[in-house]
């Protein structure tokens, strides 16, 4: 026994060396800031490689877009073990091609020139930086596996880092493998942290940039519900630490593992309908880290950097997200029946009056997103963040209903999240998706998937009725006298049991 442990100590040892001998270690400096640019020391490790291939992804996971993040780093130079300057050359925007000659390790000098503050890029100004690691982090051609040690020194007065990467010491991170490095932004500043919480015993951290003046504990509040409430949903929370970080005031969130970075202010919670749009935007981004970080169509990931990771599923992915921000929300108390069913007209009110859904269908609308743009092109194509919660709303009545209000949609996330995420290690496919709401419903749903291959006219009223609503179409002018289609939805007065009893389950 002793034995057996002494030469598992051992190869854990060899394991840790060897890690630590293959670790990519970065040094990021924040000095340039006035001149909007992140200054980058990277040492790889190479093994006597004549020719080393260091890359950067032409995208990020999450936001669907191809960005050639590449033509963003300058002042290139790299050097050998012993400090000779190396050549290289620059192969389209992403690759630089290093003739290594044979050292053991590259030290590799570079620049990032930034200029717009979002979400999917890095950003550097005198009073914060927020690096995007696909736009920033070179990784080795073929070696995504490798750990990496990120070390940011704080600079510039500046106070705070809020990253969901592990952290090492007070200022260093670890990341496992690139995958992980790439997943993780970092925000660094003279930050403001709101009050923190434990859900199971899991902190949950929200740190931001010029967040404004507001109620923070009270947000911390509403935030803590959220997560208890969607972690009962699935059953599980995957993750050691979340941290939500506020990126400063502007548009967009991306999803990752155990984070998420928001364009954030907290000026507009003070009025019910700004406050109920922020939290359907946090509890969007949220709910991503189950519903396509995890729950995920086959084809995001493991991921291509190198180009367009296309699927038919973001209608999954992106649009059953925004149909269960409502539920979410509805189910802890933050939002009641009406508003859910006012969010739900608005959405399918936008979906009816948009030409672009005689032309292109649910799956093209997610394959396509790459050229069509995040939310389509209004009059040609359809938005999956549209057509997809609507499709998510039908196919839940249309589960709870065949099955007698015993299985809903919940049960088909819960389900797709076990067997594919949990016990299979990889993300699922459309017929997948399919069979799971066919097995939760006990039938075939052929005439629901329709509404995600093909044009059909969408049969609302069929439904919608099984949940004791109703839909009510008009032509209406509106305030520049063109005409448009508007749509009320209600609760009928006479339900039946099983249709009382559907509604009420859906929504408190
Ligand atoms: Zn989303």
């Amino acid at each position: 026994m002793k034995n057996i442990l002494a030469v598992l100590f051992m190869l854990i040892i060899a394991g840790q060396l060897q890690a630590q001998k293959d670790t990519v270690r970065f040094t990021v400096d924040t000095k340039l800031a006035a001149a909007h640019t992140i200054g980058i020391t990277m040492s790889v490790p190479v093994n006597n490689k004549a020719i080393v291939d260091l890359k950067l992804p032409v995208w990020s996971p999450g936001y669907y877009q191809v960005m050639n993040y590449g033509k963003s780093i300058q002042d290139f130079s790299v050097k050998d073990q012993g400090g000779k300057v190396l050549t290289w050359q620059q192969i389209g925007n992403d690759t630089w091609r290093i003739a290594a000659k044979g050292t053991k390790s590259l030290t590799v000098v570079y620049t990032v020139k930034t200029e717009r503050a979002f979400v999917a890029t890095s950003y550097i100004d005198k009073e914060r930086a927020f690096i995007k690691p696909t736009a920033s982090f070179l990784h080795v051609d073929g070696a995504l596996q490798l750990p990496a040690v990120i070390d940011i020194p704080l600079q510039n007065g500046w106070t705070r880092i809020a990253t969901g990467l592990d952290s090492t010491g007070k200022t260093t991170y670890r990341a496992r493998d690139f995958d992980i490095l790439y997943d993780c932004p970092i925000l660094i500043g003279d930050l403001q942290e709101l009050p923190a919480f434990k859900v199971k015993g899991k902190p949950h951290r929200f740190i931001g940039y010029k967040m404004g003046s507001f109620d923070g504990a009270a947000l911390m509040k509403d935030i803590e519900k959220i997560v208890i409430t969607a972690s009962n949903l699935i059953g599980d929370i995957p993750y050691e630490h979340y941290t939500f970080i506020a990126t400063g005031p502007g548009a967009g969130g991306i999803e990752q593992l155990n984070s998420t970075a928001i364009g954030f202010s907290g000026e507009g919670l003070n009025n019910p309908a700004g406050r109920n749009r922020m939290l359907s935007f946090i509890t969007h981004e949220y709910f991503h880290h189950y519903n396509i970080k995890r729950i995920r169509p086959i084809e995001l990931g493991p991921f291509d950097y190198s180009k367009a990771n296309r699927t038919n599923s973001l209608w999954v992915g992106e649009g059953l997200t925004v149909y269960y921000e409502d539920l979410i929300l509805n189910r802890a108390g933050l939002m009641n029946k009406r508003e859910v069913l006012d969010a739900w007209q608005g959405t399918i009110q936008g979906f009816e009056n948009n030409a672009g859904r005689l032309k292109q269908t649910l799956a093209q609308s997610s394959a396509n997103t790459w050229e069509d743009g995040p939310f389509g092109k209004k009059g040609e194509t359809i938005s999956f963040y549209e057509k997809g919660p609507i499709v998510g709303l039908l196919l839940d009545i249309e589960i709870r209903s065949a099955s007698a209000n015993k299985k809903s949609l919940d049960d088909v996330m819960r389900y797709l999240y076990n067997t594919y995420y949990k016990n299979a290690g990889r993300g699922f496919t459309e017929a997948e998706v399919k069979a799971a709401c066919e097995q939760m419903a006990g039938q075939k749903l052929d005439e629901l998937f329709d509404y995600i291959y093909t044009l059909n006219k969408i049969d609302y009223q069929k439904y919608l009725s099984k949940a004791g609503l109703s839909i009510n179409f008009s032509e209406e002018k509106n305030q520049k006298g063109e005409l448009f289609t508007k749509v009320v939805l209600s609760e009928n007065v006479n339900m039946t049991a099983l249709q009382k009893n559907i509604l009420g389950s859906m929504l408190q």
